[in-house]
């Protein structure tokens, strides 16, 4: 029901509240009648296309003549009449262009035209423009501003007239871009004609065509005759009534192995004289777009699903891929498409090799940028959303893409198994095939938008897409959000229910206009449910969904059964009815629906099971935006957490994988490796590394090891977490005890603008740590003494330069020294092609008592400090390499000053640092491994200490030294691997060469 009806409703019903029943229902049914007639009736205006264009290779136009016949099926006299000019928009100055270059847009595409829009101008020329009705000409002249033509007419359109448009137009074609235009000998033909604006119950669209979004068409009939080079193969909309679009010529005889088939096929290909030419006709109805491609190049290969049509055409140089699978993977999308949501109403689909990355639908007709079995999907399921439910794809771009991103998902998970891909498609490695773990599709696209729905920069679905403030919210609330919301709906539903509503909503409007009501509304109607709750915030708000179970009671009945009390609390600020998995002491699993849910934080529920119950879970498949599953369960019991007295997530344990990328959305994954470290006293120290995640939530490494000749234990334990409805959102701790030193430390980090990429303060961390050094023999990094440092910092980003400030004190006289610190530093690294810069500055200054500052928190002269070497197990000591001295010596880790060739030189630090180091690079990947050849100089002006011994020490002195290195960086066996050899050719201070510089050093970290 509409609700302008309910006034009218409500005044009848007051009247007649004596009459009972049956008077309500016949007065209900007289108002819903009523409504018909006065504007609530759907009406579509209905088009008609005859076209006669001819294509010109040479010139690269095409054009002819287009007659258009449009009946107003609107309730209105219609004063005007626009049509789209698409191509228009690649021009200088155009909305499109003027969108890019602000910075709007797809960023790719972006790129190209801000080079200049010539390779890709494309521009209508229009003539012999008239309007009539019957005899009566409305109008013989137009207006064009960008890509809208518009013109008056005389005396209006009545309802139910109907008009004629005869034009002559030429287009310009292009070099491709976006959707359409050449690309070789290829000629893409999208929006490539005039083409009507559509007039709806919200007047003409005549929008410009703007960096983002797409289109909206009138459904009708289209007549198409094409004139062709005679060796063009085309593809098309709609069947071929006259003529032959090639295809038989270029047919691959399947039963051959295609190289062997092409070499033949090439060879005995007819060569054609440039006049002549191939005339061919296409009939389209019910559609409202019209679409094809043309090139020589085309090869053919056909196929049936149920009475349909099934084309393939792509190009001689990707057949080999495309063979056999093309047209296997289109008859299985629309099977699929037909039996989930709705007959393929037309007689025909043909998919095309665009010769282009990604991909792009029309009724009938898919581009597509490879034979990708998802790509396949989601281009023809646009023709089921998009091209038989025809939505605005500018104003809900969501209607179209949200839902053939969902069906996609679910098609690859129901075809190959939850990871949804197809593990023989080439993509892994045996190895990997073998010993990796793959997360569940719907999970791992969940993970990436709970990252972006909590960045702070998320909008609502329900937005003109030009309207978004950046293509990350564009694509996220037209692509990905709306396709986990419609899982979330089958979820809440069940599937049965869910199928059923849009079996309904495609019986309702297929071949019509679709939007956000009439979708809601089948939905609604077919479940019995309202559904106002569920999808208000998710297309008009930007809300997070967190539930978690506080705590529980459970209590033995009589009869043996256990009553459950769950203590539930909404976190978030979404409301989500949730399935409750009980699983029993036997193994056995009960489930019940809470459906307390509308607006509601807490609640207390109770619930009866027939068994002793052991533990329970919240939403057990995962099948909801839960942001943090930590919370979800009750009564797990693990050894490992003993604090958290079951009132925490289970976890998967398995021996280490590198390079495998597993976030379960409901387990904590915890991986365990063998390490070996050394050091001179302790001798070879055997132990175990364990690393517990959570997706983007939570990450702790803990490290134990034994000392083979001393027999001590050395531990470390390292992480953070987030907390995503707190206004601190990560905190990071560390612990370690490494005999003679040990410390710990906690930072709290507010994100202030984690994913935007413009300028601005990025975020802030304020924490302190703690150090307790009492016997230095197995490090020479730390004085003996006891030290708490305060530490703020501030980082933030203004044109791609990072800063980062901090100030660092020693609090409440807890410390053996007492000192201030300040550090400011600027960084910048960018590739501009195969060549790229980097550069960091660092001006920093301690300010201390008498008791000077320990070597710890110095800075260093020749790179990181202590506190950042200690972490590393293999840079504690200069003896912990296994062994091997020359190793720390030559070992550089950035940081501080910087001067890498000052290393080996046995500085203790300064207490005051101005420093730049600059690198100039060349880059190349070759067979997977990526090389960079440097040249480097790094520059400080110092002052404090220079020997731990006896000496003046560095005032305003100023160092220097510069080089050449070679960086390497692969992966093996999805382990990252980087090393870094640099080669320093002269190290000085104030103008003098040092003795002997460190020759050479070697690196796993980048230099800055
Ligand atoms: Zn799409």
């Amino acid at each position: 029901m509409t609700q302008k009806l309910l006034p009218a409703f409500l005044y009848f019903e007051k009247q007649i509240q004596y009459s009972g029943l049956i008077m309500k229902t016949i007065i209900l049914a007289f108002v819903l009648n009523f409504s018909g007639l006065f504007g609530g009736e759907y009406w579509q205006q209905l088009v008609t296309y005859k076209m006669d264009v001819k294509l010109d290779t040479v010139a690269h136009t095409i054009g002819g003549h287009s007659t258009i016949i449009y009946l107003n099926n609107s309730p209105d006299t219609l004063q005007h009449f626009y049509l789209n000019l698409y191509a228009n928009a690649f021009q200088e100055g155009t909305v499109k262009h003027r969108e890019y270059l602000a910075g709007l847009g797809r960023a790719s595409r972006g790129a190209r035209f801000k080079k200049g829009m010539d390779p890709y101008f494309s521009k209508y020329d229009i003539s012999n423009f008239k309007i009539e009705e019957k005899d009566f000409t409305l109008t013989d002249t137009f207006r064009i501003d960008d890509t809208i033509l518009s013109a008056d007419l005389s005396k209006g359109l009545a309802p139910g007239a109907s008009m004629t448009i005869n034009l002559d137009w030429t287009q310009n074609v292009g070099e491709f871009s976006e959707r359409a235009g050449r690309v070789g000998k290829q000629y893409n033909f999208a929006q490539w004609y005039p083409r009507v604006v559509v007039y709806d119950e919200n007047g003409w669209f005549n929008e410009p065509f703007h960096a983002e979004g797409e289109f909206y068409g009138e459904f009708g009939t289209y007549n198409v005759t094409m004139d062709v080079p005679r060796g063009y193969v085309i593809g098309s909309t709609g069947t071929v009534t006259k003529g032959d679009p090639g295809w038989e010529e270029v047919r691959v005889d399947t039963s051959q192995k295609f190289s062997k088939w092409l070499k033949e096929f090439k060879s005995n290909r007819p060569k054609y004289d440039s006049d002549e030419r191939r005339v061919v006709s296409f009939y389209a109805e019910d559609v409202h777009d019209f679409a094809w491609v043309t090139t020589p190049n085309f090869l053919y290969e056909s196929g049936q699903w149920n009475g349909v049509d099934v084309h393939a055409l792509f190009n001689q140089k990707n057949g080999k891929k495309w063979t056999k699978k093309a047209v296997a993977r289109t008859e299985r999308a629309i099977e699929w498409l037909s039996t989930k949501f709705g007959m393929y109403p037309y007689p025909q689909v043909t998919n095309t090799d665009r010769l282009a990355g990604g991909g792009m639908e029309y009724p009938m007709l898919v581009m597509d940028g490879s034979e990708s079995e998802g790509l396949i999907l989601h281009e023809v399921g646009h023709i089921w959303f998009y091209g038989i439910i025809g939505n605005n794809e500018v104003r809900e771009a969501w209607l179209d893409e949200g839902f053939t991103s969902f069906q996609t998902r679910w098609y690859m998970m129901d075809r190959y198994g939850n990871h949804g891909f197809d593990m023989d498609g080439g993509r892994l490695k045996d190895w990997q095939k073998k010993y990796w773990k793959f997360g569940n599709s719907l999970g791992n696209t969940q993970w990436g938008m709970i990252n972006f729905m909590s960045s702070g920069q998320d909008e609502p679905i329900s937005r003109s897409t030009y309207m978004f403030k950046g293509t990350r919210a564009a694509g996220a609330n037209a692509y990905t959000k709306p396709s986990l919301m419609l899982d979330e709906l089958k979820y809440i539903l069940g599937e049965e229910v869910f199928i059923k509503g849009m079996q309904e909503y495609y019986r309702r409007w297929n071949l019509k206009h679709t939007n956000e009501k009439r979708f809601i509304d089948a939905m609604e109607d077919v479940s019995g449910e309202d559904l106002d709750w569920f999808f208000r915030p998710w297309l008009h708000d930007t809300r997070l969904l967190d539930y978690g179970i506080n705590n529980w009671k459970k209590n033995q009945k009589a009869d043996d059964t256990w009553d459950i009390t769950l203590n539930i609390e909404r976190h978030g600020n979404r409301d989500m009815p949730q399935l409750i998995e009980t699983t029993l002491a036997d193994g056995s699993k009960h489930r019940i629906w809470w459906k307390n849910h509308k607006f509601r934080v807490k609640d207390t529920f109770t619930y009866n099971v027939p068994s002793k119950p052991d533990y329970v879970t919240l939403d057990p498949e995962a099948q909801t935006m839960d942001i943090d599953y930590r919370n979800n369960f009750e009564g797990i019991n693990s050894p490992l957490y003993v604090f958290t007295d079951g009132h925490t997530m289970p976890n998967e344990t398995m021996f280490y994988r590198p390079g495998m990328r597993y976030s379960p959305r409901n387990r904590y994954v915890v991986q365990y490796h063998p390490t070996l470290h050394y050091l001179d006293k302790d001798g070879y120290m055997p132990g175990f590394s364990f690393k517990r995640s959570y997706s983007m939530l939570e990450y702790v490494e803990s490290d134990l090891n034994v000392g083979l000749e001393t027999k001590e234990t050395f531990y470390k334990l390292a992480g953070w977490t987030k907390r995503p409805h707190k206004s601190i959102d990560q905190i990071n701790y560390h612990i370690f005890d490494f005999r003679g030193v040990r410390g710990s430390g906690l930072t709290f980090t507010k994100e202030i603008d984690r994913n935007n990429s413009v300028n601005g303060l990025k975020r802030m961390n304020f924490g302190f740590y703690e150090n307790q050094v009492k016997d230095t023999s197995r490090t020479h990094l730390y004085d003996k003494g006891r030290m708490i440092v305060a530490s703020t910092k501030i980082h933030s980003s203004f044109f791609k330069i990072k800063n980062e400030i901090s100030f660092d004190f020693t609090p409440f006289k807890a410390s053996d020294w007492s000192f201030s610190r300040i550090v400011l530093t600027n960084s910048f690294d960018e590739r501009f092609g195969l060549f790229g810069a980097r550069f960091r500055q660092i001006y920093g200054q301690i300010w201390s008592n008498q008791n000077e500052v320990p070597l710890q928190e110095r800075f260093n002269v020749e790179g990181a400090g202590s506190g950042d070497l200690y972490h590393k197990s293999y840079l504690r000591d200069n003896t912990s390499f296994y062994g091997n001295k020359e190793f720390f010596g030559r070992y550089h880790m950035p940081g501080d000053a910087n001067l890498r060739a000052f290393g080996n030189q046995g500085l203790s630090g300064v207490e005051q640092v101005f420093a730049i180091t600059f690198e100039g690079f060349l880059t190349k990947s070759i067979a997977g491994i990526n090389f960079e050849l440097a040249g480097f100089i790094d520059q400080g002006t110092l002052t404090g200490s220079k020997f731990v011994v006896g000496d003046k020490g560095f005032n305003n002195s100023t160092l220097m030294d510069y080089g050449i290195g070679l960086r390497i960086s692969t992966s093996i066996f999805g382990q990252p691997l980087y090393l870094r050899i640099d080669k320093p050719f002269n190290a000085t201070i104030d103008g003098k060469s040092i003795e002997k510089m460190n020759d050479w050093v070697l690196s796993f970290q980048k230099s800055i």
